[in-house]
């Protein structure tokens, strides 16, 4: 069996690892670095592809396969949020000037080529998917081929969550031969979740004794649900004082009506409500001239590199009554959120902006940390593990903790082993 890493190897973004074996060749996950669009270099050889979840850095290259008809495995609600997540990657590359040669009606190919269940034979192969807790539908995937077990993490945490459960090991094969595991955090420990959540309503409370106004970058998928909801329920339960609250996102909208729609495919906290994601406290805003200030603002685009939350971040980042809190760990080294955590003057146009706003990062993430790494190793004990979505330096600090339990390998991209 030859396995080879396209991407997501000693960095975060654009995973895609081929599989091949003498009686056919299939992809887990076809993803792009959302900084970098479409990419031309995965192959197109393939008897099918396993998506893990629907963020683009895992499934935004399917578009590419649009037309050849190769069949897409990965979990219905996957299936149906990866359809939105692709429609939006066209919008934004048309909205930037930027070329794309595909259309909603590639889209739907990529729809219509899915197979949406949770276990499937290939040729030579079977395919199994495990719930990963991270997003909604998120899975991982156990392959059985030539006499070997093979499981692929994609990304995935063992805590649950306010709305999902964590992945849940005793589902998963023991001992398997070859293990893939993600390393987002494996160098990193992080405080428990209420401690957290607690020190992001501690920060908001602080913001608002400012009288300024609170920017929430995050992604529209999953962390926009879970934010609001977390920010709403607070609210009403008088945890955070009143203040005007918003939420702005398009696609974050559309979302959310398919998270009340579907609650099934979220954890069990939230199944006996009949539509969590109705916000009693939160208000969603088509555009940022509705704000009334001071305000609590959850927005889009996660890295606040497009969207309302450049805007926003740039209009507030100057006054020393606003906030920005960061709510995701990782953040590429060149997008405006990383620039305002680490810098004392950022740029937009040409014009300087001094920050003077609080910018805090609180990492609510859905990853597991360096603790549920190793923990996921010791409980599943596999043979040889192969380390990916991690920086380097994530990745190798991981490695060295997991020597004892494990034969560890870091592949870099392009790199290819035969297993
Ligand atoms: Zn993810
Ligand atoms: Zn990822």
């Amino acid at each position: 069996m030859n396995l080879t890493f396209y991407g997501g190897a000693r960095e975060v973004g654009g995973s895609s690892i081929t599989v091949e074996t003498g009686n056919g060749k299939i992809a887990l996950d076809y993803g792009i670095k959302v900084e970098e669009g479409l990419r031309h270099d995965l192959p197109r050889d393939l008897d099918a592809v396993v998506v893990t979840h629907a963020h683009l850095d895992h499934s935004g290259n399917l578009l590419t396969l649009a037309d050849t008809g190769i069949a897409t495995i990965g979990s219905i609600a996957t299936r149906d949020i990866t359809s939105d997540l692709l429609l939006d990657l066209i919008k934004v590359h048309r909205l930037k000037g930027l070329p794309i040669p595909y259309t909603s009606r590639d889209v739907e190919k990529v729809y219509h080529a899915w197979i949406p269940q949770e276990r499937v034979g290939l040729p030579g192969m079977e395919v199994n998917l495990c719930p990963a807790g991270h997003v909604m539908g998120a899975r991982m995937v156990h392959l059985k081929a030539e006499g070997k077990n093979l499981l692929y993490t994609g990304d995935f945490c063992l805590h649950n969550t306010e709305i999902l459960d964590g992945a849940d090991i005793c589902a998963l094969p023991k001992e398997p031969d070859i293990l893939i595991m993600e390393s987002t955090y494996g160098g990193t420990c992080r405080p428990n979740r209420d401690e957290l959540v607690n020190e992001l309503l501690k920060n908001i409370i602080y913001a608002q004794e400012r009288g300024g106004n609170i920017l929430i970058p995050t992604f529209a998928f999953h962390r926009m649900q879970e934010m609001v909801r977390r920010i709403d329920l607070a609210l009403e339960k008088g945890l955070l004082p009143r203040y005007n609250a918003y939420y702005l996102s398009g696609l974050a909208e559309k979302i959310t009506a398919y998270f009340n729609d579907h609650t099934e495919f979220l954890g069990k906290m939230v199944q006996d409500d009949p539509a969590p994601f109705n916000y009693a406290r939160v208000r969603y805003l088509r555009r940022a001239e509705q704000i009334r200030q001071p305000a609590l603002v959850v927005c889009t685009a996660g890295f606040g590199h497009a969207g309302f939350s450049r805007k926003l971040l740039f209009d507030w980042i100057s006054d020393e009554e606003n906030s920005i809190i960061i709510s995701c760990g990782y953040i590429p080294k060149e997008s405006p959120l990383s620039w305002a955590r680490d810098k004392e003057v950022i740029e937009e146009n040409g014009e300087k902006f001094p920050v003077k706003a609080s910018v805090k990062q609180i990492e609510l993430s859905g990853h597991a940390d360096q603790s549920e790494l190793v923990e996921f190793v010791k409980r599943v004990q596999p043979r040889k593990t192969f380390l990916v979505h991690g920086d380097a330096q994530q990745a190798e600090a991981l490695g060295e903790l997991l020597g004892t339990l494990t034969e560890v390998a870091i592949p870099s991209k392009g790199e290819q082993f035969t297993v």
